[in-house]
């Protein structure tokens, strides 16, 4: 890549920028250790082993900066697969300044966002897919976005991809050969084995497509709303999801006037739930606007909570609010809430042709009455599936938009093969597939796709 000189050696801080006990400043590169030799008052760090650690001073013109660590690691035996020197100091942001300002006069430039990471990728140390891991797994706060993020890196996705790269390239080699003969009538792909082997293939990116529903929502969270009537009880209920007082509850009706977004986990996997203003027609322009972001909202989310107050509101009500709310297949659930008054109250009473009974939880958030089983049926109402983290499941938008392409030129190679066309074009929309199976893992990649994939790190990364 033009902009970035792999010949330099790079330097940046690893560690957070902000005051912390000790800040972590890296340097990779050909001259690493000899640029961090320099400074370094200590023993004399190119003449010790790879992999160890050695204290000492940094001194600037004779000037002490700060007492550190330093560790070194020789290629090809660190992340980058270069020299690679780590200084671990007191985390002072003047002390870091200073430190990187110093290695930068000895001969370091500045790293770019991510450039520890693509030269990773670019000295064969991991795929592309796995280079991106690495930036989940940095970004992963949740069990099971950790768990996918891991498995990335590991290698697992990439693997899958190779093998199935792999077996259209046998191919498509078999078919360019017959094209080789030219006029002579010869055929080395057996038609109808390479139809089973394209469908078996394009059935396996199929389910790999259709993990990343389940995937991005496990990245990303799931966007849930929380709807209903002021005075409901949406912010009580918010408040006991949360087990803190977050929302501001409030006996006016109509007072959430915009809207909330608080972060639950249920059982590793997280839920941004927003709280909306009352769905409640209203006159007053403020509530309007929040009433329409109710719907903004509910387009943009995977699950709705719709909260109702089983003393006000009656089942025709309930119903009414459903037909309004429920659109484009979103998830629901209908929150009978104030139980703790009306004990009585039967699923039967509500439930219809929108809401079945599996639908309808019973419970009193102001007694904190049926949480936890709230809870299991939010879970259980988007993750219908048990959650197997040890398949496969595509988080990257950038891999799903290519998995949709190899799975278009799949497509076309079946079509082309039942229209008869000839071998050429099958071929061509075979190394078409392949290509896009390729730009997953690295195997075909462009300066840009690599500028744009690095761009959205950290410097330091
Ligand atoms: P919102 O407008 O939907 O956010 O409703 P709030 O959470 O502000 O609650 C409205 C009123 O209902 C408040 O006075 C709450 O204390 C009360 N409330 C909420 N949940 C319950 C409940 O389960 N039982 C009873 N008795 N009152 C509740």
């Amino acid at each position: 890549m033009s902009q970035h000189n792999l010949n330099d050696t790079i330097v940046a801080l690893a560690t957070p920028a902000g005051v912390g006990a000790i800040g972590v400043i890296r340097l990779s590169g050909k001259d690493a250790i000899e640029i961090t030799d320099q400074v370094f008052y200590g023993k004399k760090l190119s003449e010790q082993a790879t992999h160890t650690i050695h204290l000492g001073t940094i001194r600037d013109e004779g000037n002490i900066i700060d007492e550190v660590l330093v560790s070194i690691f020789r290629t090809p035996k660190s992340y980058t697969k270069e020299n690679v020197a780590e200084i671990s100091c007191h985390g002072s942001n003047f002390i870091i300044q200073k430190l990187i300002q110093v290695f930068i006069k000895n001969g370091a430039r500045m790293a770019n966002p991510g450039e520890f990471t693509l030269r990773a990728f670019l000295n064969g140390q991991m795929d592309l897919s796995q280079a991106e891991a690495v930036a989940d797994l940095i970004a992963s706060n949740s069990e099971s976005s950790h768990a996918i993020a891991i498995q990335q890196m590991r290698g697992g996705f990439s693997d899958e991809i190779k093998n199935l790269r792999q077996e259209l390239l046998d191919f498509a080699s078999l078919i360019e050969l017959e094209l080789d003969f030219g006029e002579e009538d010869v055929e080395f792909a057996n038609r109808d084995e390479l139809k089973i082997l394209v469908k078996k293939i394009r059935g396996l990116i199929h389910a790999l497509i259709e993990s990343f529903r389940l995937g991005n929502v496990i990245k990303n969270g799931i966007n849930t709303v929380i709807a209903g009537r002021p005075n409901a009880g949406k912010s009580t209920l918010l408040n006991a999801l949360l087990n803190e007082e977050r929302a501001i509850v409030s006996e006016i009706a109509g007072t959430t006037r915009d809207t909330i977004e608080e972060i639950l986990n249920i059982k590793g996997v997280e839920f941004r739930l927003i709280d909306t203003a009352g769905i409640r027609e209203a006159q007053d322009t403020i509530e309007a606007v929040g009433v329409e972001k109710t719907f903004e909202k509910i387009d943009q989310s995977a699950l709705l909570i719709y909260v109702f107050d089983v003393i006000q509101t009656q089942p025709e009500e309930v119903k009414a609010d459903l037909e309004k709310l429920v659109k484009n297949n979103i998830h629901f659930l209908a929150i009978a809430n104030k139980m703790d008054l009306n004990p009585h109250t039967k699923a039967e009473h509500y439930t219809n042709e929108i809401l079945t009974a599996d639908q309808f939880v019973p419970v009193s958030a102001i007694a904190k009455m049926n949480i936890e089983y709230l809870k299991d049926k939010i879970h259980h109402a988007v993750i219908t599936n048990q959650l197997n983290l040890e398949s496969t499941i595509v988080t990257n938008a950038r891999h799903f938009d290519a998995l949709q392409k190899a799975h278009t030129s799949l497509s076309d190679v079946l079509k082309s093969m039942e229209d008869g066309i000839t071998s050429d074009f099958v071929a061509m929309d075979i190394r078409q597939s392949i290509y896009h199976l390729g730009s997953i893992t690295g195997e075909i990649s462009t300066d840009d796709l690599l500028g744009n994939i690095f761009a959205n790190f950290c410097i330091g990364k």
